[in-house]
């Protein structure tokens, strides 16, 4: 079978050495097999190392190949759905556990970059930039509703300071959380990669599980080896496929591009993104940049339901940006690309456990960097057989999408599309 290489984006291109793991091949025991060498898959098998287990990670391509190493690298915390909504389809008691755990991925990125001396350019400070008023109002109450939860690090900017931090005029204020912040996203993985592996801890790359065996003591098949485990971790989240088909029908792979400008030169970046934090606008079809080390602007925005690989990125994306930000009109784009996110219909983590031995977490649907650091460690704690956290996620209700595996698509544009309207005419 021939290696599936990384794409080629601009994190590819700039990342840090990358050496090859091998194949698995023949046959291994040890005590948890994680499939998938996303965030979600090396933030379970640190915390698990760290904790004395043994560890194989099965990746089908490479470390970082899915979203972990395509993403905005933007460190955004919380979840893809307001903790509002989420106290209002669950009791307190699951709600406070979710609402105080909702700013600790960020946290323990930081851990892992200090403990693990990951290169990976990290910055303090992310944005959440209103295109109108109610935008703002959502902020405001959004605020209010975190310090209930004891996040009280979030500033409220008016008109005046969001153009202190962007200049793009479209932005009538905004929501600064200097815990937030951005990372090279696929140097993050790589550096969390090695330090899987300084723990005694083993990659396969270019090995696919094709198959479980489950059962008191499951094995997951490769093409050329197999993993016998007291516990299997699946992790790999849009782009899975069938190997699980419970998890498939509650799911629904996305994509969503990303491009990347020539280098801006530290003037302009600095005139575009003075304090050099990273933004998101508030729309449901949101747009996210920000700037990397060598000061190119890296856009992002849209969906593709279904995940299908659009023809020209550029043509979908630079739009958007130059309406961001007119005065880019003649800078180059040198990377665009595209990766796959995977939407649940609530828009909240699925999260859970099949028979005793078989646990998962994917589907975070959009914000995923922060959420796939804490998911590793809540894994862990209920593997070592502290589950009340890890109840809090998988205690979480989940429906089929509407029309099936066949439908879904249609009908998940179809709401796209309404979406989109609300956020074109500002309701
Ligand atoms: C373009 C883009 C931009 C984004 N921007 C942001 C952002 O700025 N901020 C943010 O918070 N979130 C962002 N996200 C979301 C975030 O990147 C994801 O939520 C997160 O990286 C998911 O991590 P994961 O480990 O669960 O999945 P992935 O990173 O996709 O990893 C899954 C891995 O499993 C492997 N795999 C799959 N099946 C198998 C198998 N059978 N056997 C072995 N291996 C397998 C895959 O090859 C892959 O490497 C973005 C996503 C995309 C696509």
């Amino acid at each position: 079978m021939a290696n599936t290489p990384y794409p080629q984006s601009y994190y590819a291109a700039s990342a840090s050495a990358v050496p090859p793991r091998p194949k698995l091949q023949g046959e291994v025991e040890t005590d948890v097999c994680v499939i998938g060498a996303g965030y979600t898959g090396l933030s379970s098998a640190l915390f698990l190392l760290e904790n004395g287990f043994r560890v194989t990670v099965l990746e089908a391509a490479r470390v970082g190949f899915g979203a972990s190493g395509r993403n905005g690298g933007q460190i955004v915390n919380s979840y893809s759905r307001d903790i509002d909504v989420i106290e209002r389809s669950v009791g307190p008691k699951q709600a406070q556990l979710l609402g105080e755990m909702a700013f600790e991925g960020g946290r323990i990125i930081r851990e892992r970059v200090a403990r693990y001396q990951i290169p990976c350019d990290l910055k303090n400070g992310g944005v959440f930039a209103a295109l109108n008023s109610k935008h703002m109002g959502h902020l405001e109450s959004q605020k209010h509703l975190w310090e209930r939860y004891g996040h009280t690090q979030l500033e409220l900017l008016d008109e005046r300071r969001i153009r202190e931090v962007v200049a793009c005029d479209n932005y009538i204020g905004g929501l600064l959380d200097m815990s937030g912040g951005h990372i090279h996203p696929l140097n993050l993985a790589l550096g969390e990669a090695a330090a899987v592996e300084s723990l005694g801890g083993t990659i396969h790359e270019q090995s696919a599980a094709l198959r479980i065996e489950r059962g008191a003591n499951p094995v997951v098949h490769t093409a050329e080896g197999k993993v016998r485990a007291k516990f299997i971790i699946v992790a790999g989240n849009a782009y899975l496929g069938n190997l699980v088909p419970e998890l498939a029908a509650k799911s629904m792979p996305c994509g969503t591009q990303v491009i990347t400008t020539a280098p801006l030169g530290d003037e302009l970046a600095k005139t575009l993104l003075p304090q050099d934090y990273c933004v998101e606008d508030c729309n449901y079809l949101l747009d996210y940049y920000r700037l990397t080390s060598d000061k190119r602007l890296i856009f992002g925005g849209g969906v593709v339901y279904g995940a299908r690989d659009p023809a020209n990125i550029e043509a979908i994306i630079r739009p958007k940006m130059l309406k961001a930000f007119p005065q880019l009109k003649d800078v180059k784009i040198d990377y665009a690309w595209t990766g796959n996110f995977l939407l649940t219909l609530s828009r909240l983590p699925q999260v859970g456990r099949l028979g005793d031995n078989i646990y998962y977490s994917q589907g975070c649907s959009g914000h995923g960097v922060t959420y796939t650091h804490l998911a590793g460690k809540v894994l862990a704690e209920a593997l070592r057989g502290q589950a009340e956290r890890f109840d809090a996620f998988a205690d979480l209700p989940h429906y089929p999408f509407p029309g099936g595996q066949l439908l879904r698509t249609p009908f998940a544009a179809l709401g796209a599309w309404y979406y989109g309207l609300r956020d074109k005419l500002g309701f």
